[in-house]
């Protein structure tokens, strides 16, 4: 027979005595509760930890999530309301990209991978958007036909073109072909636009305002209204479709006078003072020097030759993992620093070069080495998630940079395709042998993964692939933010600058994860499922 014990057995578990000490729980000492590790402990051993090594264990909630104030530095002195920045790919961020990014509180930075010219035209139409408006609408001319409307219908999906004596914006507006020109028509491609279409025109004149175009619109009950100048010249269009469309972004990253924050990619070399020239002249807002090793005597000269050269003027510097490079950038005069080697989805430089560092470590350690100086840090590369920001910002890094989160969305560069019966983008790294030989309309390739002439043969630090159609970045951003504020409503943090702070004064704890507890937080056991995200 068993020996009695004071535990009692019921179905094999077993209970505490009964007599055992109670403890008022109010007499608990805070140290007694501190469950996991500060910040510091989880990297004192110095391994290399990536974001999925980790979690972040929740705290007290006495908020709503969407009192959570998304506000974060993006560089000494400018402040995002959303702690969210576009990659400078060329798969990622053009003008599209870098407009839905501002209007929803973030920033896009627009790559370099073309001529100076065309990147320089990008920052403009960014900072001359106007909400509602389309400042580069598709044109034709009188001279094309029904046959590349149709075309045309079939690539962008809408009907409505206007059309002007040499078929560009800026031309003698003539008239507009909309779906009712061409309906029934579909048999008679060779027909030329000019002889069908409509010529009795609403118009509206350069610089009116959007509640007022709005309101031409509805009286005349037209799709489009073209908006031309004092010359009767084509220069904007409103679609009445996208006027329904219409929210307004009260969270837009905007400059003193109202138009939209943009940032611009350069290199290092002798030849991007000119293409920087022409960004100043654009009203570029901040600068991302753009090396995937970033401490090095060209960027240390190049911070100082734009901090001589255009006061104010915001630079942030890169790539860096590590404080010795962190440290260098900083006295050079950097406005903030760019976090990453080998961490992007479509990186291979780890693989290849043998350099790099795992994101999450290099995150924490520049960040609290650059924190000293007020130096903000953006963690670039390996953002899978919404998760991956809030442990990005938990390390301590002020924004996140995102290339694959972004790419395969409306606004991101290129065409669709269909594999397999899926909608698909391209999505390269700029390291890439594709992206480095570009050479299209767009212009020449850049000089991120390579330096002088003499390096002839190229080393591909990055790969071509695709991305599944992912829709407009105006629906997915605001799931992102939507997504953080819980988040950091769990963690306890009513704002992203106290969210730092708790890193520093121990109050954010968190747990390493083994392998069976990263299995154990995936989706498990199930036979088959759908990932809806928002
Ligand atoms: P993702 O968000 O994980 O897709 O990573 C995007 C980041 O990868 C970019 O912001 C760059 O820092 C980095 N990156 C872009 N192209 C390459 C490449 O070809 N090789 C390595 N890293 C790259």
């Amino acid at each position: 027979m068993a020996a009695t014990t004071n535990n009692v057995t019921t179905n094999g578990f077993t209970s505490a005595p009964a007599e055992s000490v109670k403890v008022e729980s109010a007499d608990v000492s805070a140290n007694e509760l501190q469950d996991g590790l500060s910040c510091h402990e989880l990297f004192a051993n110095s391994d290399g930890l990536t974001y999925n090594d980790f979690l972040i264990l929740p705290g007290y909630i006495d908020f709503a999530a969407e009192e959570v104030d998304l506000s974060s530095p993006l560089t000494k002195s400018i402040t995002l309301r959303a702690p969210l920045v576009s990659s400078p790919m060329d798969t990622v961020t053009e003008s599209d990209m870098a407009i839905a990014m501002a209007l929803c509180g973030g920033i896009g930075i627009i790559h370099h991978n073309c001529t100076p010219e065309y990147q320089a035209n990008e920052v403009h139409k960014v900072k001359k958007y106007k909400h509602g408006f389309i400042r580069d609408p598709s044109v034709m001319s009188p001279e094309n036909t029904v046959g590349d409307v149709l075309e045309a219908r079939r690539k962008n999906g809408f009907t409505g073109y206007p059309i002007t004596a040499d078929g560009k914006l800026g031309g003698r507006l003539l008239g507009i072909v909309t779906s009712r020109d061409i309906d029934f028509r579909e048999n008679q491609p060779e027909i030329k636009l000019g002889t069908i279409m409509t010529t009795e025109l609403i118009t509206a004149p350069n610089g009116i305002t959007l509640p007022m175009a709005n309101a031409i619109l509805e009286k005349s009950k037209k799709g489009k209204l073209p908006i031309v100048n004092e010359n009767g010249e084509l220069v904007a269009l409103i679609a009445r479709t996208d006027l329904k469309k219409a929210r307004s972004y009260p969270n837009a990253s905007k400059d003193s006078n109202k138009q939209l924050l943009v940032g611009a990619a350069i290199g290092t070399r002798p030849e991007d003072k000119e293409r920087l020239k022409l960004l100043v002249e654009n009203g570029v807002d901040v600068i991302v020097l753009d090396s995937s090793q970033g401490n090095s005597i060209y960027q240390i000269e190049m911070i100082k030759f734009i901090k001589n050269t255009y006061t104010g003027l915001q630079v942030i510097g890169g790539n860096v993992v590590t404080r010795a490079q962190a440290k260098n950038l900083i006295d050079a005069g950097v406005d903030g620093l760019r976090v990453g080697m080998g961490s992007g989805s479509i990186c291979i430089t780890q693989e290849v070069m043998a350099c790099g560092c795992p994101q999450a470590t290099a995150v924490y350690q520049v960040s609290s080495y650059a924190k000293q100086f007020g130096v903000p840090v953006i963690a670039d590369g390996g953002i899978q998630s919404i998760g991956h920001i809030v442990k990005a910002l938990s390390l301590g890094a002020s924004a996140v940079m995102m290339g694959s989160l972004l790419a395969g969305t409306s606004e991101a560069p290129g065409e669709y395709f269909f594999s397999d019966g899926v909608r698909l983008k391209k999505y390269r790294g700029m390291g890439s042998l594709e992206a480095m030989e570009r050479r299209d309309a767009k212009g020449a390739a850049m000089s991120r993964y390579y330096h002088t002439e003499m390096d002839r043969t190229k080393v591909a630090q990055g790969v071509s692939g695709s991305i599944v159609d992912k829709g407009s970045v105006l629906r997915y951003l605001p799931y992102l933010e939507c997504g953080l504020q819980h988040s950091c409503q769990d963690i306890g943090a009513r704002t992203v600058s106290e969210l730092r702070a708790m890193i520093y004064n121990g109050k954010l704890r968190f747990m390493k994860r083994t392998h069976s507890a990263q299995v154990e937080g995936n989706v498990h056991g199930l036979f088959s499922y759908e990932k809806r995200l928002f």
